[in-house]
């Protein structure tokens, strides 16, 4: 059986198994299937998860059906976010923290081709985008530019 990233994500973080089913709209039969194949123990009723920014990222999202995910959260000015202990974190950028296990350099932006995605691994920042550059131009090299 193949587990979706994001109930693996939750289950982690220590969601019930009817957060789940309300986070991401699946079965209540999937979330369950899917914390027995992980081995990940039931959630105590009544205990939260710590949170941290990026659990507070996982209630603010909404899976779309083209695949991708919708910020459902705050945003102000075009910035999707998180405030946190006095911080902003973007949407984007705890995408892909959740992604990559990492910061990103500079910002990530969506790199799938949908305007406003917050779906983690759907994001590039500066140091993919300059490979990503890097490899438009080794391709120019090789086969001119024109093509
Ligand atoms: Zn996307």
């Amino acid at each position: 059986m193949k587990i979706r990233a994001d109930i693996a994500e939750l289950l982690h973080a220590g969601y019930s198994d009817a957060a789940i089913v309300r986070q991401l709209h699946v079965d209540k039969r999937t979330a369950a299937k899917a914390r027995a194949v992980l081995g990940v123990p039931k959630a105590k009723p009544g205990r939260k998860p710590a949170a941290s920014p990026e659990d507070i990222f996982w209630r603010r999202v909404e899976p779309t059906d083209d695949g991708h995910m919708e910020w459902t959260g705050y945003s102000t000015a075009g910035s999707m976010g998180v405030r946190h202990n006095g911080r902003f974190y973007t949407a984007y950028r705890l995408a892909f923290r959740i992604a990559n296990g990492r910061d990103p350099e500079g910002y990530a932006l969506p790199s799938c081709g949908r305007d406003g995605c917050v779906k983690p691994g759907h994001h590039a920042d500066r140091a993919d985008r300059a490979q990503e550059q890097r490899v438009d131009s080794l391709y120019d090299a090789i086969f001119g530019e024109a093509s």
